[in-house]
């Protein structure tokens, strides 16, 4: 299937149902989608929790529910913007490492018992290329450490130098929380007043989604006085994607330094920062690309930084290798943002994203984008034509699959009880997350989630709102 022409998802839905000779809200559809699609091998190299599962997690009695949904069944497991789920090769990665370090102990620093392990004391440089192919970077400019806050306070410290005149940071309304205190904590690190220095856009009245007009506009407005645009590629809260390009180049065009958090868009969206020119990026590794709770989180500095002699906060593992364990105290760079380590690397949680970068390499985003656009088309479609739809909720992430990654945030009307839904949801065993006050995010893994999953979903969503309705 050729998913060239972006805005015409339904068209090719609706061709597609032709061909089956299958309404395209009808189950038979959702199956025959599946069947052709070119990812439907992967979901067995996943972890899939079943309804029990999900129902023991939740501590409900699966006897006391009346519903329609076997507890044998898989679950919807809808919510890999959050945590991802366990690749079986992330537990076999893990295994050896473990088999390793019981077998050799310190030995494993320096030498790899199998293809499944890697040496310790350097074993992240293996996650380079892999997040590189991901964000359109080169392999050099990239580094796998810490988790994403700590990052955005490494990078803060070399990035944002204020200036009487410059000392500005512009970032979104509503940004994610831990970035939203790490940039207001940064900004009184330097002596400064959040409130005179941070400039948070907002969406227009009546509007949930930052237009990029708009941040443009400011940028163009400002720009002398900012120091720093920092801003999500992915929203996690309304699943839009910003026109990151453009935005650069504006921000570039004025002088500021331009900064992205990739976190709710790798794996999600296909990017390429190194030629938009951005200047640093930092993600997380345990949402779209299922590493793991709590995994090893990466960073992007772009080269022409390679030498700079910003402030920087330094450690053993910032030396470069080759001399690193001469110990001699006087310290010699890694000429990357390797430079940027501080302590030694977290060598199991290496061996679960190595897992997860090899599950994605296998894929390719390409594919990976293209299932994308019709299994959140078609879970766009379906609410979109529900009798629900305007009167119970609305979507406030674009329907434009240019403007978003794979999730779908929806606003319930305010009339109803959305924590009552929600629970309704996981009684059935969808698993998805409720965001304050009333938007539940739900986001389908080209990876591991299915179009029969997402009919399913859409049908378990409608009858809880019947429900409702009496
Ligand atoms: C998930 C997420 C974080 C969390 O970062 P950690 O420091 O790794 O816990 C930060 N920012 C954004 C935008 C996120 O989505």
């Amino acid at each position: 299937m050729n998913v060239n022409r972006l805005n015409s998802i339904e068209e090719l839905l609706n061709q597609q149902a032709e061909f089956f000779s299958h309404k395209i809200d009808s189950l038979a559809f959702a199956i025959c989608m599946d069947k052709i699609d070119p990812l439907a091998k992967f979901q067995d190299k996943f972890h899939i929790p079943t309804v029990s599962d999900v129902l023991e997690g939740v501590g409900i009695d699966k006897n006391a529910l009346k519903n329609n949904t076997e507890s044998d069944d898989t679950a919807i497991y809808f919510n890999g913007n959050s945590l991802g789920l366990q690749s079986k090769l992330s537990e076999e990665y893990l295994n050896s490492e473990m088999e390793k370090w019981a077998k050799w102990g310190s030995i494993g620093y320096f030498k790899s018992r199998s293809q499944n392990d890697l040496m310790w004391s350097r074993s992240e440089d293996h996650l380079k290329e892999g997040c590189a192919d991901l964000i359109g970077a080169k392999k050099d400019d990239v580094a796998c450490l810490n988790s994403v806050t700590v990052n955005l306070h490494l990078l803060f410290i070399s990035f944002y130098r204020p200036t009487k005149e410059r000392f500005m940071i512009l970032m979104e309304d509503k940004a994610f929380p831990s970035d939203f205190y790490a940039v207001e904590s940064q900004i009184r690190l330097k002596g400064y007043d959040p409130k005179h220095t941070l400039i948070c856009l907002k969406p227009r009245e009546g509007e949930h989604c930052l237009r990029n007009d708009d941040i443009i506009e400011n940028i163009k407005n400002l720009g002398n006085k900012i120091a720093l645009v920092f801003l999500s590629s992915v929203h996690y809260y309304t699943g839009a994607l910003l026109d990151m390009e453009t935005i650069t180049t504006a921000g570039k065009i004025m002088g500021c330094y331009v900064g992205w958090n990739l976190t709710h868009g790798i794996g999600n969206v296909k990017m390429n920062i190194n030629d938009w020119n951005v200047d640093f990026a930092i993600w997380s590794s345990y949402k779209y690309l299922n590493g793991g709770p709590g995994c090893i989180a990466g960073m992007y500095v772009n080269e022409k930084y390679k030498h700079n002699d910003f402030p920087k906060l330094l450690g053993w593992f910032g030396h470069k290798y080759e001399t690193r364990f001469i110990m001699n105290n006087v310290f010699d760079p890694e000429p990357s943002p390797d430079i940027y380590k501080i302590s030694n690397s977290p060598a199991l949680y290496v061996s679960l994203l190595r897992a997860s970068l090899k599950i994605f390499q296998e894929a390719t985003m390409d594919k990976i984008v293209e299932k994308s656009y019709l299994l959140t088309g078609y879970l766009y479609y379906l609410l979109k034509t529900s009798s629900f739809y305007k009167k119970y909720f609305e979507i406030i992430t674009p329907e434009d699959p240019s403007k978003r990654g794979n999730q779908l945030s929806i606003l319930f009307n305010s009339f109803l009880d959305v924590k009552m839904i929600y629970k309704e949801l996981t009684n059935n065993g969808v698993v998805c997350d409720i965001r304050e006050p009333n938007v539940i995010r739900i986001a389908p893994a080209p990876l591991y989630n299915t179009f029969r999953q997402v009919y399913r979903f859409c049908f378990i969503l409608s009858n809880i709102l019947v429900k409702t309705q009496k």
